[in-house]
């Protein structure tokens, strides 16, 4: 929703999914830019806004949306009715900014759908039960719009500024292709992973209440069979093993060297972490071998690292580990795909490509969908290009044919 020009094309898309007698709802995004602007300004007027206030601020970005969309609706004779979070009553919870979706009521919806008209719903925000106006995080509408479609038993189209999901990042891997489906449990760790197509909690959302995503561009309208399709894991069709390898160049990585080897002290280093808001992803921690000491490494967003970094010294210091280090010139490489759970090898000939490349592995992870490598930030786009043409080359140009 760029330009005025750009919400008319949105009402004239809207007008003929309206038109052919669906019930139809939209949740819209603000402007774009219109959030990064009102967070900017807020930080004109105050070094930490309030997190409330922040909420009051930049859900008014959806409120601008909703009624454009729902006035150019009405000049294409198409009855349209704009609601917002509070009236639609989104019930989350009051983590101001990052609030959680509890229920929707869909009573009002189903009014408007009654009387035959368009309901315009703002993105991205809520109300808690105090009455406060609470915000779901940056990209959020994606969430309110599968939650939405999940209260109402629909579909669920998203259109974006990407047509698709790739196979990997497009910048890093010229050979990166669409693809027509793939299943919520490989998009979610897509999402998780780097691929910043989807919002992970519309993922979530989606693969909780089995809702069919379609992601599709804004830009172009070749129908059903453009973009793609995220759905349930019995409609994916897969015959494949693997259908992405999404990169994360937002790494950094903390190592605690010389931990004793006693009960708690994991429990006690992650849960001030986990207090203080620091999102840990890979732990790996050693065997140690004289039953006396042992090393912990583990991987936080590259923004985080101070703040986990000042976090583990204090612990160090208290328990008499050695020493703590620190890197932010890590990435992580993954490649995920259903196919992994019945098939062996996979992790084998991941490992063998990056060591015919040079490239030494740092730290690893997996789970049953998903093989995950640390890597030196400079490794991450070879590492991409080589797994890319492993995994992908006998499939060059069979989008529809292989995965769909
Ligand atoms: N306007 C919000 C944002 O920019 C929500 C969204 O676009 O999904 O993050
Ligand atoms: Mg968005």
């Amino acid at each position: 929703m760029g330009t005025p020009e750009r919400i008319r094309a949105v009402a004239e898309r809207v007008k003929r999914t309206h038109d052919e007698g669906a019930s139809t709802a939209v949740v819209v995004s603000a402007m774009s830019g219109e959030t990064n602007r009102l967070f900017e300004l807020a930080s004109q007027v105050s070094s930490a806004p309030l997190t409330r206030e922040m909420d009051v601020l930049v859900s008014t970005g959806e409120q601008v949306t909703t009624a454009l969309l729902s006035m150019a609706l009405h000049d294409l004779g198409v009855p349209a009715l704009s609601l917002q979070g509070h009236q639609v009553r989104i019930a989350t919870d009051s983590a101001h900014g990052r609030a959680r979706i509890r229920a929707i009521d869909k009573s009002r919806i189903e009014e408007a759908f009654d009387a035959g008209k368009v309901v315009v719903i703002a993105g991205f925000q809520g109300i808690d039960d105090q009455q406060n106006i609470t915000t779901l995080g940056r990209g959020g509408s994606d969430t309110t719009a599968v939650a939405i479609a999940a209260a109402l038993g629909a579909d669920c189209e998203i259109y974006t500024d990407v047509d698709g999901v790739y196979t990997t990042d497009p910048r890093i891997c010229s050979d990166a292709r669409k693809l027509a489906r793939v299943s919520h449990e490989e998009m979610l760790e897509m999402a998780s992973l780097g691929a910043k197509v989807l919002q992970t909690r519309s993922v979530e959302c989606a693969l909780r209440f089995s809702v069919p995503v379609h992601v599709r561009s804004s830009f172009d309208d070749k129908g059903e069979l453009s973009g793609t399709w995220v759905v349930p894991e019995e409609a994916s069709m897969e015959e494949v093993l693997v259908s992405g390898i999404p990169a994360d160049k937002n790494q950094a990585k903390i190592t605690m060297q010389g931990v004793p080897d006693i009960p708690g002290l994991a429990g006690r280093i992650f849960g001030s972490l986990a207090d203080d808001g620091v999102v840990v992803d890979m732990i790996v921690q050693n065997v140690s071998v004289d039953g006396d000491r042992t090393d912990l490494t583990f991987t936080v967003g590259k923004t985080d690292l101070d703040k986990a970094k000042k976090i583990v010294e204090d612990i160090r210091e208290e328990i008499g580990a050695n020493n703590v280090v620190a890197s932010d010139s890590v990435g992580k490489v993954s490649v995920v795909g259903l196919g992994m759970r019945s098939h062996a090898g996979v992790a084998a000939d991941m490992f063998k490509v990056l060591a015919a490349e040079g490239i030494n592995i740092q730290m690893i992870s997996t789970s049953e969908i998903k093989i995950s490598v640390i890597v030196e930030l400079d490794q991450v786009d070879r590492a991409v290009n080589v797994l890319h043409k492993k995994f992908f080359a006998d499939r060059e140009g069979t989008d529809s044919g292989t995965n769909a």
